[in-house]
């Protein structure tokens, strides 16, 4: 796997694919920079080097070109993050770009329009990628957020560096981490998968059934599962047509050796509200009118000691609807424990979908191993798909 640190960009420029989707408030400033943040590293190597950097990002979902996606708003923010005057590209292509380019002094760093505004980005078109490419002596992609689409910047244009392409060291982690997990974990390794519905996990579920020794199993899914084996859910969330599914995936662990745990005892509510009355009831007895939204104090005790056994876990979906705090508990005690085994020295990972959202709420992410950047991209790499953006690189 060849990473930025494989080359030395001394007197080259390198074209870097960052992720700057972040988000802006209405008058156009950086709400959340994250992103640019978790570039940050990548960008100062080269610099560092005596190289240059073009950076090329998409933001939102522009309709052609629309001003208020334009990457001009954030040019200040990225400066400030970075140290460095950022100068600015109005196009990502033609002569705009490559004069840009072109002026370009060791040192600098120039931020190129989004690429979005260019329907060329998205269908992945050969001419356009090859026009990217004519903008840097190396392409290097950090971002993976974008690593699962076949976009011009992601991936097509990674064709045209030959042997001078490679991944930039948020990338590089993130592969790293996703390998620790599923290819070089060190046993025991329990998943915990929680979250709102079966449906978005199933693919996940099969894929890890080869290499966890166990699966928790938590949230909203719980009650497809514990339906299908005959117990009384009340009105607890239900993926009806999942049922066979949920029975076919507990054969499939029983023969494989994981073992799979589900809540024995929840939180039921006669409400999905936070201010609802609440018991604490056995998870297949919960009468009409109820439903389970959050893990019981056994559940959690039982969770907790799981986890504390684990050298690897890998962490997927909330065990409640932390969103209220009164549904919040069996989420924080899972993180707690989560915590205290990679204090112990467990590798833990969290990702996939918006797991990340309730670990950052509860202060988690900095007692985990790494959390995941990459929402989509994580969940089909833990699916255990080869991303079109990895393998560019790759390739
Ligand atoms: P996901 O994006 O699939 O990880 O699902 C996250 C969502 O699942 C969160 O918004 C939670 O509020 C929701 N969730 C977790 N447990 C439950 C539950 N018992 N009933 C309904 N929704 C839940």
């Amino acid at each position: 796997m060849r990473t930025i640190d494989d080359f030395d960009f001394k007197n080259k420029k390198a074209l870097i694919r960052v992720d700057f989707n972040v988000p802006l408030d209405e008058n156009l400033n950086v709400t959340d920079t994250t992103r640019i943040k978790a570039a940050k590293p990548t960008i100062d190597k080269v610099l560092k080097d005596g190289g240059s950097c073009v950076l090329m990002s998409h933001l939102g979902r522009p309709k052609g070109k629309e001003e208020k996606f334009s990457l001009r708003h954030i040019v200040s923010e990225v400066s400030t993050i970075l140290g460095v005057a950022v100068k600015f590209a109005e196009d990502c292509i033609g002569a705009s770009a490559e004069n840009a380019v072109d002026a370009l002094q060791h040192g600098e760093v120039l931020l190129l329009e989004n690429l979005r505004f260019h329907d060329e980005e998205k269908s992945g078109d050969l001419a356009f990628s090859e026009q990217l490419s004519k903008l840097g002596d190396i392409y290097v992609n950090d971002a993976f957020g974008t690593a699962h689409r076949a976009h011009a910047s992601t991936t097509i244009v990674a064709q045209f560096f030959k042997d001078k392409k490679c991944f930039g060291s948020l990338l590089a982690k993130e592969i790293e981490s996703i390998q620790k997990v599923l290819h070089e974990s060190e046993k025991p390794v329990t998943a915990v998968l929680g979250g709102a519905k079966v449906s978005s996990k199933i693919g996940i579920i099969k894929n890890i059934l080869d290499k966890v020794d166990h699966i928790i199993i938590g949230g909203g899914m719980t009650y497809t599962f514990i339906k299908a084996q005959g117990g009384k859910i009340g009105d607890s969330i239900c993926e009806d047509d999942k049922q066979q599914l949920a029975l076919d995936i507990l054969k499939e662990a029983e023969e494989k050796g994981v073992k799979v745990h589900l809540p024995i005892d929840v939180v039921a509510a006669d409400a999905f509200d936070d201010s609802a009355n609440t018991q604490v009831v056995d998870v297949d007895k919960i009468p009409d009118g109820w439903q389970g939204l959050d893990a019981g104090p056994k559940t959690n005790v039982g969770f907790s000691f799981v986890i504390a056994q684990s050298k690897t876990i890998l962490w997927n979906g909330p065990l409640g609807v932390f969103e209220m705090p009164r549904f919040a508990k069996g989420t924080i005690e899972l993180g707690n424990a989560i915590a205290d085994a990679t204090a112990d020295g467990a590798f833990s990972l969290v990702g996939g979908g918006d797991s990340v959202a309730a670990v950052k709420q509860f202060g988690f992410d900095t007692k985990v191993s790494y959390v995941s950047t990459g929402g989509g991209a994580m969940l089909e790499s833990l699916e255990g798909k080869t991303l079109p953006g990895i393998e560019a690189i790759l390739n």
